[in-house]
């Protein structure tokens, strides 16, 4: 029998990105299982997207525009160990909830982080000294253009900082993940040591003994809601630039005129310097350039005032670019993917 899937034609993307952006796509279609996703592969051109939280539309996509449904929860406990296969659809801080309720753990740290689970292995979702790259095991996947189904082992997906194998040049745009394997653990070990999560805790008179996982997924969801904008109330795609790593001969230099510069070392020879901090030293902290501005309480994170075009935000992107170039000879890239 011949699979159809329920297609959208001429359809808006308003509610399918956090920036809010009016963007339409020729189609789209969301897919409840594998049979469906077979019968569009091949289609050209594709854009598979999850929750739209990293994406920045600059005009209509003239193709097709996928979205999984598969929101299936499997597990398997091996020893101290959860084996988890979760569908891509599945919404990423559900999941966080949902393990943490079972007493399974690990991504109590990658609480409220907005997307799905697809998005965690392309993009490496990572916050408060967690990375998705940590817990996952296997990425399960299907080519795009043939329909073959390929699994990709932890090594195999090759993890960076916000990286991986489906962001590169030769494989960016060719896969659709369908289920996503991660490893978690029945022993609670949480990681405090980031973001001032110490502090909360201290402020909150939360005694480290009897510390549990839901209350740290509280703490850090208090965190993040107190430092980053809702995209819900303020479109927006949470961090819009990487922070640049530099040679330490470049540090060096910068470092005699601004001592106070914050860095991280990554290797003996490279500084990671935040890309906040030399978007805030140009003035652009709280600026607006038409109805795109740089969030007043985080300049890493580009906003959409109400009704900005994704050119609107891409204007902004380049001008902050152009200032931080010039005023550091540093070039910030965009960690937004622009569509
Ligand atoms: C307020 C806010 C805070 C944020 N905080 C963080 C943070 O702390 N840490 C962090 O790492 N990120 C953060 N982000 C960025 C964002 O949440 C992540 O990048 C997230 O993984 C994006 O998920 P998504 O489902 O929305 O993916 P989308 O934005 O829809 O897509 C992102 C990329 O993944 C691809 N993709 C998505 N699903 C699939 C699939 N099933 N198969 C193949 N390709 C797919 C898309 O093609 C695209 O290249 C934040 C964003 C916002 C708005």
């Amino acid at each position: 029998m011949k699979i159809k899937v329920e297609t959208k034609e001429n359809y808006s993307l308003l509610e399918h990105n956090t920036f809010g952006i009016d963007a339409r796509c020729r189609r789209f279609v969301e897919y409840k299982s594998i049979e469906e996703l077979l019968s569009v592969v091949g289609q050209e051109p594709l854009l598979h997207i999850g929750g739209g939280s990293n994406l920045l539309f600059l005009g209509d996509y003239e193709g097709t525009v996928l979205h999984s449904a598969i929101r299936s929860i499997e597990h398997r406990i091996e020893g101290n160990d959860v084996l988890l296969r979760v569908g891509a659809g599945v919404v990423w801080d559900d999941l966080v909830a949902y393990t943490i309720s079972q007493g399974w753990y690990g991504l109590e740290n990658l609480s409220l982080i907005p997307g799905e689970v697809g998005a965690s292995a392309v993009q490496n979702i990572g916050a408060y000294g967690a990375e998705a790259k940590d817990y996952i095991t296997e990425v399960e996947c299907m080519n795009l253009h043939t329909g073959l189904q390929r699994t990709f082992s932890n090594a195999e997906c090759r993890y960076g900082y916000r990286q991986s194998l489906f962001k590169t040049p030769e494989h960016r745009g060719q896969w659709a993940v369908l289920y996503v394997n991660y490893r978690l653990s029945l022993t609670f070990s949480p990681q405090l040591d980031y973001g001032g999560i110490r502090a909360e805790l201290e402020r909150q008179a939360i005694a480290l003994p009897t510390l549990t996982a839901s209350q740290l997924r509280q703490v850090i969801i208090g965190i993040r809601q107190a430092k980053l904008p809702d995209p819900k109330i303020q479109g927006n795609a949470g961090s819009f630039f990487m922070n640049p790593v530099v040679t330490r001969e470049k540090y060096e230099t910068l470092a005699r005129e601004y001592p106070n510069m914050p860095h991280y070392d990554v290797g003996e020879d490279q500084v990671k310097i935040p890309a906040g901090w030399m978007i805030e030293q140009c003035g652009w902290k709280g600026r607006a350039l038409g109805p795109a501005a740089v969030h007043d309480r985080q300049a890493l994170v580009l906003v959409n005032l109400g009704g900005a075009t994704g050119q609107d935000i891409l204007n902004l992107c380049n001008t902050v670019r152009h200032d931080v170039a010039e005023r550091f000879g540093i070039d910030i890239h965009p960690e937004v993917n622009l569509i």
